[in-house]
């Protein structure tokens, strides 16, 4: 429910609302606007009317929203939300691309990729320490010694870092190393580290699940935004279909769909939806064109001898070539890709 109040009602007034609110077990978000305040009540909408709200100084009006997803939808909030790491903004006029390699293997590996993509215009390195791998016999990751590579090259480069939690055991771990968390495709509706994550100050990096609805990814980040943590990145990274040439469909439509539900920012990965370096390129175009806010894409220094994801990882070359390419494609599109 949004309780609207009254042009003229006083702080006074919208903190007694807040607090009969908060007694009666409704989490509150509050949004000042120049002319009024309104206040979103997120609880069991019956106890409102038995307490008499409408009824009380300064309130005009109670409106009831529509959308399971109140935080996360436009109704409380037209504008978009633009997320700050460090003097990197997420939402705003720029294109944010993130890169490296899939896994962290090694301190070598991880630093001499961390400069390459710096070199090429990534704004923010991406790595995995805990991977969430198909086959329990596959490489699961480094894990801490992982997040320590991760750090070192965040502080040789000066790039913030963005790597996925897996386990909610792990969740304060990883946010003590990383600046945003990333929660994979595959636990994008494990509920219990949705909240543990939004327990967190720390930005989320939200993939949508492989065969999620828009509704559902929306609900997602909804629970972490239930906990206070409002700075959520959405990631499309492809979704199962019946078609098998390439790993993941990447569902485009997602874009132009959460841009019109949500004021979370939205981002692209090219890597994991297509599932081959050939159609990077033109599904990070395609992205860009679309209205996304950035890109997450996988680079690795030798893909043949990737212990994760090589068939899908850029070489540095190729990486280079779409930065200068997508420079164009985001002028284009009135956004600016700045290398
Ligand atoms: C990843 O980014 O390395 C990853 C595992 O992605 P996803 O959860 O989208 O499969
Ligand atoms: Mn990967």
């Amino acid at each position: 429910m949004i309780i609207v109040m009254k042009d003229d009602a006083t702080q006074e007034q919208i903190s007694k609302v807040e607090e009969r609110l908060i007694d009666l077990g409704f989490k509150t978000h509050p949004i000042t606007g120049d002319v009024k305040t309104v206040i979103g009540a997120i609880g069991d909408k019956r106890l409102l009317k038995t307490h008499g709200i409408s009824l009380m100084p300064g309130v005009e009006d109670m409106i009831p929203i529509m959308k399971p997803y109140k935080l996360a939808g436009k109704e409380l909030q037209k504008t978009p939300s633009v997320i700050n790491i460090g003097n990197i903004t997420i939402g705003g006029d720029e294109i944010i691309v993130m890169a490296g390699p899939c896994a962290i293997e090694s301190e070598k590996q991880y630093l001499e990729t961390a400069f390459i993509v710096k070199e090429a215009g990534a704004k923010i390195l991406r790595g995995g320490a805990f991977k969430p791998r198909s086959s329990p016999y596959a490489f699961q990751g480094l894990e801490e010694d992982g997040l320590k590579i991760m750090y070192e090259a965040r502080q040789a480069t000066g790039l913030p870092i963005v790597t996925e939690v897996v386990d909610t055991r792990d969740v304060d771990l990883v946010a003590s190393y990383t600046d945003i968390i990333q929660i994979g495709a595959r636990n994008m509706q494990n509920f219990k580290l949705l909240t543990e994550c939004g327990a967190t100050k720390k930005p989320i990096l939200l993939k949508r699940g492989l065969c999620a609805t828009i509704e559902e990814w929306l609900m997602a980040a909804e629970y972490i935004m239930a906990e206070g943590n409002k700075d959520i990145i959405l990631c499309e990274r492809g979704i199962r279909t019946y078609e098998t040439a390439t790993r993941n469909t990447l569902d485009i439509s997602a874009v132009a769909v959460s841009k019109e539900l949500t004021h979370l920012p939205v981002i692209i990965d090219p890597s994991h939806s297509g599932g081959s370096w050939k159609y990077v390129s033109s599904l990070s175009k395609a992205g860009i064109a679309a209205g996304a806010d950035g890109l997450i894409i996988e680079v690795h220094t030798d893909p043949t001898n990737a212990m994760c994801d090589g068939p899908q990882s850029l070489t540095p070359s190729d990486f280079r070539r779409l930065m200068n390419e997508l420079v164009r494609v985001s002028e284009a599109v009135d956004r600016k890709l700045p290398l």
